[in-house]
């Protein structure tokens, strides 16, 4: 790997400010800060000096909502159900296919694929030489071959949840993952190609939202920083025990609430644990994807008294009520536009007709001044963050349905889903003398890229002063195929 450059000169770039594109200038990296910005910046102290050409500058985007070690899992997972794989000869080549050697973690699978629910015997077949587990799309089931029933139960008895038949295991293990995770012993896994990944995109900055994100968790986040595994700077929310591990690579985020409509938690515990958080200095990000669960967020919030940076996560289903009662609060929003592209079918199906104006509301949040960032919930939608600009900026479906035209916003507001700055979301961040070096420089002028939203328009990505994608140099890629 080439000694990455300590000072860095970009010249000739459209600089993004105030929420919109302004004047073309060079801008200097020192240190892993802007150490100039201007016209008159000599080229002699930098080890680098890229040409812009014109290309818009702007802050690294930060995905305020994510999921890392969920993604890194999901990377590493072969996907076994439809649209891709329909048949058994096609599971038979995706096993075939799993990189690595060891335990194939399979994803997706639909009785479709098989006729129904194979036993340890018959995934055999398909994985003879390797440990196989291979979840079901409902996420409530694992199918185990031979080799992964012998491994689980070499260190210990078998749970309740995996299937017996006339005293033999069938390899069906049924809501165990609790005891799954502790049999198999597993480490959270590793981050750097997802990491790259989204550097490829343009980001630099991570506000991971995992309930359960803990003071091991933690550790697992420090030492990917540690190493350079990760590269973008990190937020941690999560429990309340979060606040007693070390902040070492990383930052303390809100704490996390997730409410799910058909198992709700007591109020009063709710309330209390809203009040330890915020005891703790710490904002609550509450999980609301449907109008039980707002009203219960905005009920808890009442009680408590809200701080300005906390957060309702998804507002899914608001009503013009709660959108005033959240602007009256204070709270902020982070929203995931995109769920209008992937999902937004199935909700025009699956949603009551008189809650489609409801969904997934943009404009009106905005409108009535409520902070709005923007997040991926990705390994459960795409990292693309363009596509969710695109989307916020469209309205429509895969299909090309439209959800709620009226809550589109400008190219300009879409972006700056993706500014806030993840320590308070009502402020953007700015390319500024002295501000840390998260970068992200397009191929193109701003006048281009707000028309199309095309992550291959990410030209270079710095994270921390640091060179994390360098396309500068690549071939020009093959755009308009979308
Ligand atoms: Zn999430």
């Amino acid at each position: 790997m080439a000694r990455p450059p300590r000072s860095l000169l970009i010249r000739d770039a459209e600089l993004w400010n105030g929420g919109s594109a302004g004047h073309r200038t060079d801008v200097l990296v020192e240190n892993g800060t802007i150490a100039g910005i201007g016209n008159d910046l000599t080229t002699e102290s930098a080890d680098r000096v890229i040409d812009a050409g014109g290309g818009l500058l702007l802050p690294g985007l930060h995905d305020h909502h994510i999921h890392v070690a969920g993604l890194a899992v999901r990377a590493q997972s072969v996907w076994c159900g439809p649209p891709q794989v329909t048949n058994g000869a096609q599971l038979r080549s995706v096993l075939d296919g799993a990189q690595g050697s060891g335990w194939i973690r399979g994803i997706g699978y639909h009785e479709s694929v098989l006729d129904g629910l194979p036993d340890a015997r018959t995934l055999d077949r398909f994985a003879p030489d390797r440990p196989l587990r291979m979840q079901h799309r409902s996420g409530r089931m694992w199918l185990l071959n031979s080799a992964a029933l012998d491994l689980l139960l070499a260190s210990g008895d078998a749970p309740p949840g995996l299937e017996r038949d006339a005293g033999a295991f069938t390899g069906r293990l049924f809501d165990e993952d609790a005891w799954l995770r502790k049999a198999l012993g597993s480490l959270p896994p590793d981050f750097s190609a997802i990491s790259l990944q989204l550097a490829r995109l343009g980001i630099t900055g991570l506000t991971d939202m995992t309930p359960q994100n803990g003071v091991e968790m933690a550790a697992h986040f420090a030492s990917q920083r540690a190493s350079g595994a990760l590269l973008q700077n990190v937020t941690l929310a999560g429990t309340l025990e979060l606040a007693e591990a070390q902040q070492d690579g990383w930052s303390l985020g809100p704490v996390k609430l997730h409410l799910h409509e058909a198992d709700l938690p007591p109020f009063d515990e709710t309330v209390a644990l809203a009040r330890a958080a915020h005891d703790q200095g710490r904002a609550l990000a509450i999980h609301c994807v449907s109008e039980v669960e707002i009203v219960f967020a905005l009920a808890v919030l009442e009680e408590v008294g809200s701080l300005s940076s906390d957060r309702i996560e998804h507002a899914s289903i608001a009503s013009p009520t709660h959108v005033e009662q959240m602007a009256c609060k204070g709270v902020a929003v982070c929203v995931q536009p995109h769920f209008v592209a992937e999902r937004g079918d199935q909700y025009l199906t699956d949603v009551e007709p008189r809650l489609h104006a409801d969904l997934y509301r943009l404009a009106s949040l905005c409108n009535a001044g409520i902070a709005m960032a923007g997040g991926s919930d990705a390994p459960f939608a795409s990292p693309d963050p363009w596509s969710a600009m695109r989307a916020a900026v469209s309205r429509k479906t895969d299909s090309g349905q439209s959800i709620g035209p009226a809550e589109a916003l400008t190219p300009e507001q879409a972006l700056a889903l993706w500014l806030a700055d993840p320590a308070d979301l009502s402020w953007q961040r700015e390319i500024a003398l002295g501000a840390a070096a998260d970068l992200c420089l397009l191929s193109q002028p701003w006048a281009n890229a707000r028309e199309r939203f095309d992550p291959a328009d990410v030209a270079l990505t710095v994270a921390s002063g640091q060179i994390v994608h360098d396309g500068i140099d690549q071939p020009p890629v093959e755009r308009g195929s979308r």
